[in-house]
Parts: structure tokens; sequence; C-alpha cells
């Protein structure tokens, strides 16, 4: 039996209300500045290329953003004006991205997956039509993903690669990880143009089947608003966010990604009560620490 929605997090009731004032409150164009996204968009009128951009700015997307905006700045710095043009020569790529290190990621690693990911766009048209193929033939975007995912895996080499990067790089979405990377790459390219997402996929993906990337910042937010009470950002933790945001907006139920996660990397989330740093929270008056209300 379906489970009874709670009036606050009902469609129009005061979570709702106060997810819409955090995206009127958010100076996404600021935002963007400062956002791995900003990359992509150098590319956006160069649909092929944006897309492998993406695919790379989106796979190494984790720890300190400013860290990670200059590795892919020198990434790119490397591999020049036309990505693709280079992933088009195997050697070339791994000999420009050689001795690029991010955290676990190789140059190789990159190499490989650039290369994997030229040659399914040549096969397919573009990176867009590939997934759209996947998603019609899967029938679903978590299995979608993983034939996607694999497909440049194999493509590239990068599965025959040995190290953790390798592994990491291009996860199989099959495993219990909540895919975040992969998830975020698809909201960049599927929502939009809005400024932030730049919508390149929107007539291979409908915006109403993709799924909220749950990094830390969403994790805390989400379970401060009773999305979910969950503890770790697995994919049955994506899912219950997603569904919970889906009653606020079935056909776009990531539209409150963006801003909701700046706000939280902004306003450093104690997930406790805490005057100061609470101080201006937008959704201060539906959060569990100060308004008693009880996680789902
Ligand atoms: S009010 Fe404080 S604890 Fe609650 S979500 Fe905002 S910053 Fe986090």
């Amino acid at each position: 039996m379906p489970r009874a929605v709670d009036d606050r997090l009902a469609p129009g009731g005061a979570v709702h209300r106060a997810l819409e004032e955090v995206l009127v409150g958010c100076d996404r164009a600021a935002r963007v500045r400062t956002d791995p996204v900003e990359l992509v968009h150098r590319y956006a009128d160069r649909p092929l290329e944006a897309e492998l951009v993406a695919l790379l700015a989106s796979s190494v997307a984790f720890g300190n953003v400013k860290a990670l905006r200059a590795k892919l700045a020198d990434a790119l710095a490397r591999l020049g004006d036309s990505p693709s043009a280079i992933a088009d020569d195997e050697l070339e790529a791994h000999r420009r991205l050689r001795g690029w290190v991010h955290r676990v990621y190789t140059g190789g690693d990159l190499a490989a997956m650039l290369v994997g990911a030229r040659r399914v766009q040549r096969a397919e048209g573009s990176l867009g039509a590939a997934f759209g193929r996947a998603l019609r033939e899967a029938g679903e975007l978590r299995e979608a993903l993983a034939r996607w995912a694999a497909a440049i895996r194999a493509a590239g080499g990068l599965d025959r690669r040995e190290g953790r990067g390798a592994r990491h790089l291009l996860p199989d979405p099959r495993g219990q990880s909540g895919c975040k990377r992969l998830l975020l790459m698809l909201r960049w390219m599927v929502r939009g143009p809005d400024g932030v997402d730049l919508g390149l996929w929107r007539d291979h993906v409908d915006a109403g089947a993709l799924l909220v990337p749950v990094d830390v910042h969403i994790l805390q937010l989400a379970k401060n608003l009773g999305l979910t009470r969950r503890a770790g950002a697995s994919f049955r933790t994506t899912l219950e966010i997603t569904e919970a945001l889906r009653r606020f907006d079935a056909r776009d139920p990531t539209r409150f990604d963006f801003a909701l996660c700046h706000m939280g990397m902004a306003q450093r989330c104690p997930s406790r009560r805490d005057a100061a740093r609470c101080e201006g929270c937008a959704v201060k008056p539906v959060c569990r620490h100060w308004s008693g209300a009880r996680a789902r």
C-alpha cells in the first residue's frame, strides 16, 4: 500500500514552497562561474565537443571544486580547441594527457575514456543519440546508463586498464553507488537550456526521466527536509530523493538540484542547530533541526 505523504511534503506544501524560494534566491550566473559546468558551456555551440567535455568534467567531479576546475582546465588545455579531433588519434590523446593526474585518475585513464567516447560518438552520431537508443532499448535509466558506459569503456580500452582510477572513472551503475557523476552529466545535457544545464540531449531523453545526482550536500539537505532517512548516497537513496522531488515537479524533478547543491555549499550546512551557520538558510523554516518535523 503506498505510504501517505505528510502535508509538508505534498505538492504546494511547506517543503515545496521552500525549494521554490531556494531557486528564486540563487544567483545562477554567479554560481555557474564557480561550477565545473562552466567549462562545458565554453563548447556549447559545438555539441559534439560539449558532450565529450561534459563526460570528462563530470567523470572527475569530486573533491574541492576549485582544485577540480584547475585540473579540468589543464586537461582541456592539453587537448586544445577540438578534443574530438585529438580523440580520433588514440596515440596523440594519450601523449597529450600523459602526466595529468587528479586524485586516483591518470591521464591514461582519461585518454582511454575520451577515445572510447569518441568512437561511440562516431558510430552512433553522438553520445546523446547513443544514450537515447540505450534508454529506448533498456526501458529504464539505470540499465541504459550501464549499457552506455560499458560501450565507452570497451571502445576505448578503459576496462582493460589496471588501477583504481580506471575502475572508478566510468563505474557500472548496476552496483550500489548512487552514480552521482553520471547523473550529473545527464542533468547538464538533458535539462534546459536554462543558463545552467545545456539541453543538448533534450531530443533524446525526457527531463522527467532524470534522477537527482546525490552528493554530500544534497544528501544532507534531503535528510534535513525529510526527503529521505537513508544515511548514504546509494542508488536507493537517489531513487527515494528523486521520488520525493517528483511530487513537486514530475516533468523536471532535478530542477532544484543545482540551486540546492550550491546553497548547501555556501551554507556549509552543519546538520544540527547552529544559529550562526543556519542564519539565512532558505530552508530553515522546514529543516527538521528547527521545525521539529521528523524525517519520514
Ligand atoms: S537550517 Fe541549518 S541545519 Fe537546516 S538545512 Fe539549513 S544550514 Fe542545514
